[in-house]
């Protein structure tokens, strides 16, 4: 930034440029983007989303050494004031080289614990905060040394994302089974065969939280419903905020909230957690992501419900130009409803048709049909898949209607498939889309 060109620059990794809400923040907030595309998306540079000047092509996951290189080149070459990204994965690269340029961030270790869930849970035991028994395995032949955790338990990968691989297993004589699967679904969707985490199941419904950090300070924006799915996969469903909870729980969802920030050391930026509540009133984290959630389906929620550019302000403070103090108070009065409904894949095989998704793009409650799954393509079951094939993304007047919304949805929404699946290259991607996803 210099004083011909006072506009800030931040480099994005690996946002889809299908979604458009952080883009559409950066050109309200005046910041220009260096976009560094996904590697399986085609982006041309004559037709670029909103506020991206350039694009940097990085193979951030295959070649992250490299990647640095070519970033600190770049910086040299033509400075940039930060660098940020909503892809879970890409995490704790953007957190590193941050810190190597100078750049405002969270650090590497601030990045690890927010991406590794072995990490993850220890440091928020440590702080005394509510964790589940767990057990890391660093080798599949330990499972053992999970039996002894009260049943069910949950099994997943210690660098999971997208609940990819995430299984329940009933019965400590299942655990075994359970966890080769797991560690089977980790190797080959993930290709990381670093560990796994058991823990004890949560029972209770799933709520999605959106923060800013910034200096230290956390504000809670938005507590949103994030259904109560019972596994053993754990699909993503639907997610409505604000949700309707006692304030007594809302405030204790919000202490929880704050205190894991400063319990994994992240001071600065977004954050999407994920938690369940125990016994409909004690929150216990599942995750937190240092990032947007959902590829900014989080943005979307957060803004509806608050008013408050959620993006815009995740991006100044990566640019290092926030200025305004984000107050420790109580979270923003919710100005309406947002709702996010993840058509779920209903069967697999081949897509023949998808009923009752295009009329929804007339309709004045929605405001996007993100559409991810097309007639042709091909759904493999659990746990083999785990793309959607649309979000629905609303607004209401309050969480009742969009709730109303939903059960509409539910009933509206058909996909039909046929059994043949013979050609393989049709196999849909993992996406990020949780809701990261999601959240
Ligand atoms: P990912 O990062 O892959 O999404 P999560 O840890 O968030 O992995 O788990 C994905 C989903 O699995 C959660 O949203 C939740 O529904 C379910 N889940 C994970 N851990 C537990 C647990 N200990 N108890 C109950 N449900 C769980």
């Amino acid at each position: 930034m210099t004083a011909d060109s006072p506009r800030p620059t931040l480099v994005l990794v690996y946002q889809r440029t299908s979604l458009p809400w952080v883009f559409e923040s950066a050109e309200r907030a005046g910041i220009d983007l260096v976009l560094v595309p996904r590697p399986d998306e085609a982006v041309s540079a004559d037709r670029l989303p909103p506020a991206v000047v350039d694009l940097l092509r990085l193979d951030v996951e295959g070649d992250p050494a490299g990647a640095l290189d070519a970033l600190r080149r770049r910086h040299e070459a033509n400075a940039f004031q930060g660098v940020v990204t909503l892809y879970d994965p890409a995490v704790p690269f953007v957190a590193e080289a941050a810190e190597l340029l100078g750049l405002p961030g969270i650090g590497r270790d601030a990045a690890l614990g927010a991406q590794d869930k072995r990490v993850m849970r220890e440091r928020l035991a440590a702080a005394g905060l509510n964790v589940p028994g767990f057990v890391r395995l660093d080798d599949p032949a330990d499972w053992e040394k999970a039996a002894r955790l009260a049943f069910p338990v949950v099994v997943k990968p210690a660098h999971g994302f997208s609940s990819l691989g995430v299984t329940k297993a009933e019965t400590p004589q299942s655990l075994k089974s359970v966890v080769d699967e797991v560690w089977q679904t980790s190797a080959n969707k993930l290709g990381r065969t670093d560990g796994l985490v058991v823990e004890e199941y949560l029972d209770g419904p799933e709520f999605a939280v959106e923060s800013l950090a910034h200096g230290g300070d956390v504000r809670v924006l938005a507590i949103g419903y994030k259904g109560d799915p019972q596994g053993p996969h754990f699909e993503e469903g639907v997610y409505r905020a604000p949700a309707t909870l006692p304030d007594a729980v809302q405030e204790s969802v919000r202490r929880e909230v704050v205190a894991a920030h400063r319990a994994l050391g992240i001071t600065d930026g977004p954050t999407h957690t994920e938690l369940r509540l125990r016994g409909g009133e004690t929150p216990y984290l599942l995750e937190m992501g240092a990032r947007i959630g959902g590829s900014g389906v989080s943005h979307y929620i957060a803004s509806g419900v608050t008013g408050i550019d959620f993006a815009a302000q995740a991006l100044r403070i990566a640019a290092g130009t926030a200025t305004e103090p984000l107050g420790s108070g109580p979270s923003p009065t919710p100005v309406a409803a947002a709702a996010n409904y993840i058509v779920p894949c209903g069967g697999s095989g081949r897509i023949t048709a998808i009923h009752g998704l295009a009329e929804l793009r007339d309709d004045p409650r929605v405001d996007h049909v993100v559409q991810m799954l097309f007639p042709g393509d091909v759904v493999r079951p659990y746990p083999d898949f785990t793309g959607y094939p649309a979000f629905v993304l609303s607004r209401h007047a309050d969480t009742a209607e969009a709730e109303e919304f939903h059960r509409f949805l539910e009933q509206s929404i058909r996909i039909d498939y046929t059994d043949d699946t013979d050609d393989t290259d049709d196999t849909v991607d993992t996406d990020d889309t949780d809701h990261e996803g999601q959240a």
